[in-house]
């Protein structure tokens, strides 16, 4: 459905359009070479004044950035980077622009496609969904971005919101997250680097569960985010990303890994301990450089180097899929999985009822098979560190122990024996008051919004309001129950 398009556009920059006139005889024609004298009458030409539209001369650009104009294919930067891989743009100029460098590449260079891939990236829309423009004054400032979240905190936050080509309204609130998430990132390498006394440089060697747990869930995750890469998923890689980082490495891995950093730990393992530190760090900042540059360099500069390391991250190989694959262990993952959801019960059951961490608790834990079992009994002394527990249980076959809480988890149910620190009875009667105030509650609102005549006659938003209160007092109601029902 193409029409035709004028191919000139009055411009005083761009490609000149190659036309002579002779204002004497009315000679005209195109010509590759500078003409300066009529070649019928021998006065003056002048050259066209217009220059290509932007069409024409984008469709120029695979080719004509690359030395073809004056070496033709020969022209050494052909030979090396021509056709390129990737081109990356927006969806609106794919017929007007894009197909025509493919066309006229094909015409020019040899029959050649000018790149391999072409990736149609989202447009970033006000958060009103309307495109940013500065008569409508709903676009934002992205110097001013990077002053309140760091450059690379802008753009972590950016790409988090992309999924697929679908365009994107641009959401402010979210680059706080991206910041906490870039302060996160500091925050855990400065204590890495904080604890490196005695630090020999030398080969990362799991040791620990914990130790194989981080080295198999990194292969994951680098083979996780080449796949994202080689598919343009640029908001999945930030998705892995953030959760490994964050969720994995900084909230358990390092957790696990201070007692093995004491001053009075053992030195052998101290050492093994900080090299794996440095190891998964290094790896960590390698798949974080394309998208936060800054920080990751900056901390890459303070690491220790091994011998004939990059002297900068930017020149420092990429994390190696294949060779890293040789880590990965789905018994240590599930060890560690069990050990993270044990201690989250046991916290969120403290907070949940008032019990401070220096209180040690007696735990109980049910799981699905004897392998289970076996594996969370290793770690007892890892939940005993975080989370304070004394007389540590795991059976397949248990019931659940008197006045305890229970939490379940993913092939598992964690009991927290709470005698002794909860007044039962107290706790229950001030339960059945807020169960009781809650039931009268949603059963008022329920009468409320099954009465036709107040559906007929509300405006829509106090009805909507309505049913979310309502929604938010029978959640509040089921919870409630639980407790109740916790115990027992
Ligand atoms: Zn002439």
């Amino acid at each position: 459905n193409l029409k035709d398009w004028c191919i000139s556009r009055q411009l005083w920059w761009g490609h000149r359009i190659p036309m002579y006139y002779c204002d004497e005889c009315g000679w005209e024609d195109a010509s590759v070479d500078e003409i300066e004298v009529c070649p019928a009458c021998g006065a003056p030409v002048r050259q066209d004044d217009d220059v290509l539209d932007t069409w024409f001369s984008s469709q120029l650009w695979p080719f004509a950035t690359m030395g073809w104009t004056e070496e033709g294919m020969d022209a050494p930067q052909m030979r090396t980077a021509y056709p390129t891989q990737v081109l990356s743009t927006a969806r609106d100029i794919m017929g007007l622009w894009v197909a025509r460098m493919v066309m006229a590449s094909m015409y020019c260079c040899d029959n050649t496609i000018p790149f391999e891939d072409v990736i149609i990236h989202p447009t970033v829309m006000a958060a009103d969904g309307k495109p940013m423009s500065k008569s409508r004054g709903n676009g934002v400032d992205p110097l001013r971005l990077m002053e309140d979240y760091g450059a690379d905190g802008m753009r972590f936050g950016l790409l988090m919101q992309v999924t697929g080509a679908q365009d994107m309204k641009f959401n402010e609130a979210k680059l706080e997250s991206s910041r906490n998430f870039a302060n996160k990132v500091k925050n855990a390498s400065r204590f890495v680097l904080m604890n490196l006394e005695g630090y020999e440089p030398g080969a990362p060697e799991p040791v620990t569960p914990a130790d194989r747990w981080i080295f198999s869930r990194l292969a994951k995750v680098v083979a996780a985010v080449d796949a994202a890469y080689d598919n343009f998923e640029f908001g999945e890689i930030t998705r892995e990303l953030y959760s490994f980082v964050w969720n994995e490495f900084c909230d358990w891995y390092i957790e696990f890994s201070k007692a093995r950093l004491a001053v009075d730990a053992d030195p052998a393992d101290r050492v093994a301990c900080q090299r794996n530190l440095v190891f998964v760090l290094g790896q960590i900042l390698r798949l974080l450089h394309p998208i936060m540059p800054f920080i990751t360099e900056e901390v890459y500069g303070e690491m220790p180097k091994d011998e004939g390391a990059a002297p900068m991250l930017i020149v420092a190989p990429w994390p190696d899929a294949a060779e890293l694959s040789r880590f990965v262990d789905e018994e240590s993952e599930r060890a560690i999985a069990m050990v993270c959801e044990v201690v989250g019960a046991v916290r969120s059951t403290r907070s949940r009822y008032g019990i401070s961490p220096k209180v040690a608790l007696p735990v109980a834990v049910k799981v699905a098979a004897e392998a289970d079992a076996a594996l969370l009994l290793a770690q007892a002394h890892l939940i005993g560190q975080l989370a304070n527990v004394e007389e540590f249980e795991v059976a397949v076959e248990t019931s659940k122990p008197a006045e305890s809480a229970v939490v379940l988890g993913s092939g598992l149910e964690v009991y927290i024996v709470l005698a002794g620190h909860v007044d039962f009875d107290a706790e229950r009667a001030r339960l059945a008051r807020e169960r009781d105030g809650l039931a009268k509650d949603v059963a008022k609102f329920e009468k409320k919004l099954s009465n036709p005549g107040f559906l007929a006659k509300a405006a829509p938003e106090i009805v909507e309001k309505d049913k979310a209160k309502l929604a938010d007092l029978a959640d509040k109601l089921t919870r409630v129950e639980a407790q109740l029902a916790e115990l027992g």
